[in-house]
């Protein structure tokens, strides 16, 4: 990784976690200049920019030693982990800190009519969502042999568009299952906003008094 003489910090450039994002820097004192294109912001208080991107980029920018820190829901890092992992790649970030917003959890949903027993239950059935790793791993670790279809979006109308028979997909309040008949059937991760750092810094951070 090359030094640099600012630290850099990727942050989601819209969506649930760059507002709360963002308050949580200006907290801490750090004020920015907005960029015309708005992807990168120049720090004016500390040398500390930001870069305003994908949440599902923030791994890879820390990966490639891009940024320094990044702020993601750690379903986004985890799910990305389990695939460096699976490809035999070393763990090249981890989370340092939970930052207390962005709270979900990914969960299995079923039909609301399905009488749910228990994780068998999707033995040879069809289960779309955007989380194929972590969902995967899950499914090993209850020896349950379905089939992960892959969905970028619109995961919980799949069952209604005769893709599958589950999903598995973020949940809050869970009023999205409901307004598509569909219900929360097993909890598989529970996720809230992370602080992330490549894997070479965390026992530095961990060390660090904040
Ligand atoms: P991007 O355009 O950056 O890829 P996105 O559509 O993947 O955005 P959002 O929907 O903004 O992402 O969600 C960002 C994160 O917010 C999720 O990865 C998750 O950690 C968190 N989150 C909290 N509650 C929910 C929820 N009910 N549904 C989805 N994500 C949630
Ligand atoms: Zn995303």
């Amino acid at each position: 990784m090359k030094s640099r003489d600012r630290l850099r910090i990727a942050i989601q450039k819209s969506g649930r976690l760059s507002g709360p994002a963002r308050d949580l820097l200006e907290r801490a004192g750090l004020a920015f200049r907005e960029s015309r294109d708005r992807l990168f912001c120049f720090g004016e208080s500390l040398p500390i920019d930001l870069l305003l991107v994908r949440d599902d980029d923030i791994p890879g920018l820390i990966a490639d030693g891009v940024c320094d820190l990044g702020v993601v829901g750690n379903n986004v890092l985890e799910e990305q982990a389990v695939a460096r992992e699976q490809q035999g790649l070393p763990a090249a970030y981890a989370a340092v800190r939970q930052l207390g917003f962005g709270g979900c959890r990914l969960s299995v949903a079923v039909p609301q009519e399905w009488e749910w027993n228990g994780p068998a239950d999707l033995a040879g059935m069809r289960v779309a969502t955007s989380y194929p790793q972590l969902l995967g791993r899950w499914l090993r670790e209850n020896a349950v042999d379905a089939e992960v279809v892959e969905l970028s979006g619109s995961v919980e109308i799949a069952p209604r568009l005769g893709k599958a028979e589950a999903i598995c997909d973020l949940v809050s309040s869970g009023a999205t299952l409901l307004a598509n008949q569909l219900r929360e059937a097993a909890i598989i991760f529970e996720s809230e906003a992370v602080l992330v750092a490549p894997a070479m810094a965390c026992s530095a951070y961990a060390t660090a008094s904040w």
